[in-house]
């Protein structure tokens, strides 16, 4: 399949875009890694009348350090995640996520901003980004302003998104030193997405769970943030009762599609799976 016509556009700063892309209005598509929007085009899901690269935005690349924060600019490919050096010391899951999607074609391409701005629910970043609390930076004809991750996905492809606007950036808070991280995602092969993948976030004090965050990717219709089961974990070593628990609490608030992946009962209980073996993992990485 080959896409509907449309006209190209590559403006040079955010100001720039933002402005074209208020002139154009609803018929206007920003165009990042194009990895998730020109398959859609191809199969006439989407049918843009035109698109804003982003592309030759310098400013909207790389990765830097804001005192505690670490911020990644939207058109920072998931390739350039893999190769930098603060995110394997600072936020080695970043990079342990990263490396599970797709391959490396797509992540040459793909970028962080395309990733989270999505809505998939089949994504990785939203629900890692969920757990990690990020915020996203968005700049539109409004200003700029910032959505914390959690309460940016309202549906499947229903973003805090107004029209026009454009996810500039991501800031990450630096998690602790010694803590534990882990990404699970079961998959059907390689470069498949996620049939259900578990994100975990912990640090251990005594032997025991001190903090613990725990994001869903493709149980819903939206990333999920499992608050009941990371709270059931505070305090406890990760008893085999207690990771039984976690998981089945995951599981509870689990609304998968029934798809080629999966009956909703089997993405359910993998999903429970996912969560208590990231959970497990992360433990093991975590010093104190
Ligand atoms: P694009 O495709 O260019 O854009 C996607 C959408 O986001 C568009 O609607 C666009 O307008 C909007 N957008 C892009 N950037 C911004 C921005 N800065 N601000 C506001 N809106 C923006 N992804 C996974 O997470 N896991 C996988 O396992 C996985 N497997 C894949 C396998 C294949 C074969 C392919 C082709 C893709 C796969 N992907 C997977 C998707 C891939 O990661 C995409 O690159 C990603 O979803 C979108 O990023 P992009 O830069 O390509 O965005």
């Amino acid at each position: 399949m080959i896409t509907g016509q449309f006209d190209y556009h590559r403006p040079a700063t955010v100001a720039e875009a933002v402005q074209l892309m208020a002139s154009l209005g609803e018929e206007a598509n920003l165009l990042a890694g194009g990895h998730s929007l020109i398959p859609m085009m191809k199969l006439r899901l989407a049918a843009p009348e035109h698109l804003v690269d982003l592309g030759a935005i310098s400013g909207l690349k790389g990765i830097s350090r804001e005192n505690d924060t670490i911020v990644i600019g939207a058109m920072t490919t998931q390739h350039e995640l893999l190769a930098d050096e603060t995110i394997a010391a600072s936020l080695p899951i970043l990079r342990e996520t990263a490396l599970l999607i797709a391959d490396p074609q797509v992540r040459y391409r793909g970028t962080i901003g395309g990733n989270v701005a999505n809505g998939d629910p089949g994504n990785d970043m939203p629900a890692l980004m969920m757990t990690l609390g990020a915020r996203y930076r968005i700049e539109g004809q409004n200003g700029v302003r910032e959505v914390a991750a959690a309460e940016f996905y309202q549906g499947a492809y229903v973003t805090a998104l107004e029209p026009g606007e454009i996810v500039t950036a991501i800031a990450i808070p630096a998690p602790a030193k010694g803590h534990g991280y882990a990404y699970e995602k079961l998959k059907r092969k390689v470069g498949d997405y996620a049939t259900a993948a578990a994100a975990v976030m912990l640090t251990m004090e005594g032997g025991t769970v001190a903090t613990c965050a725990i994001g869903l990717t493709n149980l819903s219709d939206t990333p999920l943030l499992a608050e009941e089961a990371a709270g059931l974990v505070v305090g406890s070593s990760l008893d085999e009762a207690t990771l039984k628990k976690a998981a089945a609490a995951a599981e509870a608030i689990m609304s998968p599609a029934a798809d080629t992946r999966g009956p909703v009962e089997y993405r359910k209980h993998v999903g429970g799976i996912m969560v208590a073996r990231a959970l497990t993992r992360a433990a093991g990485r975590a010093g104190e």
